[in-house]
């Protein structure tokens, strides 16, 4: 049996035992495989990048979708940018009080195999009637789109390739524009102990764009280089101070069951340490 080597990093790495490829194929965007491998489950890469195991997915997923929805307290409408293994998809879905989904993903290929080969990822969720599903460039989308949201969720891949724009100030700003009063904006911002570049020019470009900016944090074992950092930014600066007992009313409430979201695990994750702080709280030309 060969290994999976991910090539996200020059000179360190994860590599994954190939039990059985499911699938492998170039798409017009992307390289895709998806593979079994016997501690992780069935796992997904895009050009060379994991980007979702069966092993650990829950914990993005929650992480992204349940902090801003918990948060805002009356999400109606929810965008998602990317996200084509469905796992977002899923978790959004579990929230009755959310009225509308839209989904832009860029590539349809990724969207056909992870329903046929990651099909736990989406459990039915693209059959939602409350689904709108875009095959579109998100950045597209959010500069041209009329309709506004409560919650957007950047669900991408890194900023290389075609997830770069994706972390752009013309993308931040396009979103706050697509935000409706009390919006929030969150994506994934890489793991700062390998990507601490990353959260430093997102905080510079969310500084000038939202009221009010921070991160939060989540370990997620497959992408490596420890905790992986979310990016918030929101139009208000209270959703991201709520007491704990807020989120346990809201989370008691939705009935949503969870394997790593709590309350306490919410506002925990706003604690960053202080490598993190000083990185994002110098501006980037300092
Ligand atoms: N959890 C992963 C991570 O943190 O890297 C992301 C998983 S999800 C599969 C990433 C998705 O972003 C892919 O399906 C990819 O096709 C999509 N994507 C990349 N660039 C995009 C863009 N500009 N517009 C919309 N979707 C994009």
């Amino acid at each position: 049996m060969s290994d999976y080597q991910e090539t996200l990093y020059e000179g360190y790495g994860q590599r994954f035992r190939i039990e059985k490829m499911l699938h492998e194929v170039r798409t017009e965007h992307q390289h895709l495989v998806i593979f079994q491998n016997p501690v992780m489950g069935r796992v997904m890469a895009l050009d060379g990048v994991i980007q979702t195991t069966e092993a650990d997915e829950y914990i993005y997923h929650e992480m992204l979708t349940h902090v801003p929805i918990f948060a805002h307290g009356a999400a109606k409408r929810v965008l998602i940018i990317g996200g084509g293994d469905g796992g977002m998809l899923r978790e959004v879905c579990k929230h009755a009080s959310v009225e509308h989904i839209t989904m832009v993903e860029i590539d349809a290929t990724v969207v056909d195999m992870c329903k046929t080969y990651l099909p736990e990822h989406s459990k039915g969720a693209f059959e939602d009637s409350r689904l709108n599903l875009v095959i579109d460039d998100g950045m597209r989308f959010v500069a041209n789109t009329r309709e506004t949201f409560d919650v957007i969720i950047s669900d991408s891949t890194d900023p290389i390739g075609p997830g770069e724009v994706l972390f752009s100030e013309n993308f931040y700003q396009a979103c706050h524009r697509c935000l409706n009063e009390g919006g929030i904006l969150v994506t994934q911002n890489g793991t700062p102990f390998m990507q601490l570049g990353g959260v430093k020019n997102t905080a510079g470009r969310l500084r000038g764009v939202f009221a009010d900016w921070h991160f939060y944090q989540a370990a997620v074992p497959t992408y490596i280089g420890g905790a992986m950092a979310f990016a918030w930014g929101a139009t208000r600066s209270d959703y991201r101070k709520l007491p704990v007992e807020t989120l346990h009313r809201r989370f008691a409430g939705s009935g949503i069951v969870t394997r790593y979201y709590n309350p306490a695990i919410h506002v925990g994750a706003f604690a960053l340490p202080q490598y993190v702080l000083q990185a994002v709280n110098k501006p980037s030309n300092a």
